[in-house]
C-alpha cells in the first residue's frame, strides 16, 4: 500500500511534472487577487505556458532556476559531477525555453518569465506582474 494518501501523493506527483509548483500557485493566486482572468498550460501554445491571458495575448511561465538555467542566480548552479550530463540535459532546456519564446513572440503573445527565486518578493512580483499585464513593456525587457 502506498505510504502516502491520495491527496497527498498526487500532490508530490504535481511537484514531479512540474505543473501546479508552489511558486505558480502564488502567482497563481496573486493574479487572482489582482483580479485578472488566466488559464492554465494552454498545450495548444508553443511551450504549455504555465499561465495565459487570452484577452490580453500574455503568457506567464515560472521557470525553475536550476532546470531552466536561470543565469547568474545562484539557485542554476550545476552539480559538479556528472558534469556532461547535466550539461547536454540543461542546455536542452534552455535552449527549448528559447525556441518556445520565440515561437509565442511571433504568434504575437507576450511573454514574462518569472523565476522561482523572484517569487519570495511578492511586492516586487506583484508590482513586475501589473507592468507586464497593464503596460505594453515587453516582458523580457523588465
Ligand atoms: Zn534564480
Amino acid at each position: 500500500m502506498d505510504v502516502f494518501s491520495r491527496e497527498k501523493r498526487s500532490e508530490i506527483m504535481s511537484r514531479v511534472s512540474g505543473k501546479n509548483t508552489r511558486p505558480e500557485l502564488v502567482v497563481r493566486s496573486l493574479l487572482h487577487q489582482l483580479g485578472f482572468r488566466f488559464r492554465l498550460h494552454r498545450a495548444d501554445l508553443p511551450g504549455k505556458p504555465d499561465i495565459v491571458l487570452p484577452g490580453r495575448k500574455k503568457a506567464i511561465f515560472v521557470h525553475g532556476c536550476f532546470w531552466h538555467g536561470h543565469q547568474g542566480c545562484a539557485r542554476s548552479r550545476r552539480p559538479s559531477s556528472n558534469e556532461s550530463f547535466w550539461s547536454a540535459k540543461l542546455d536542452k532546456n534552455i535552449m527549448r525555453d528559447k525556441v518556445n519564446l520565440v515561437a509565442l513572440e511571433s504568434l504575437g503573445w507576450r511573454v514574462k518569465v518569472l523565476w522561482t527565486c523572484e517569487i519570495r518578493d511578492l511586492v516586487g512580483l506583484q508590482e513586475d506582474l501589473i507592468s507586464f499585464l497593464e503596460n505594453k513593456i515587453d516582458g523580457r525587457q523588465l
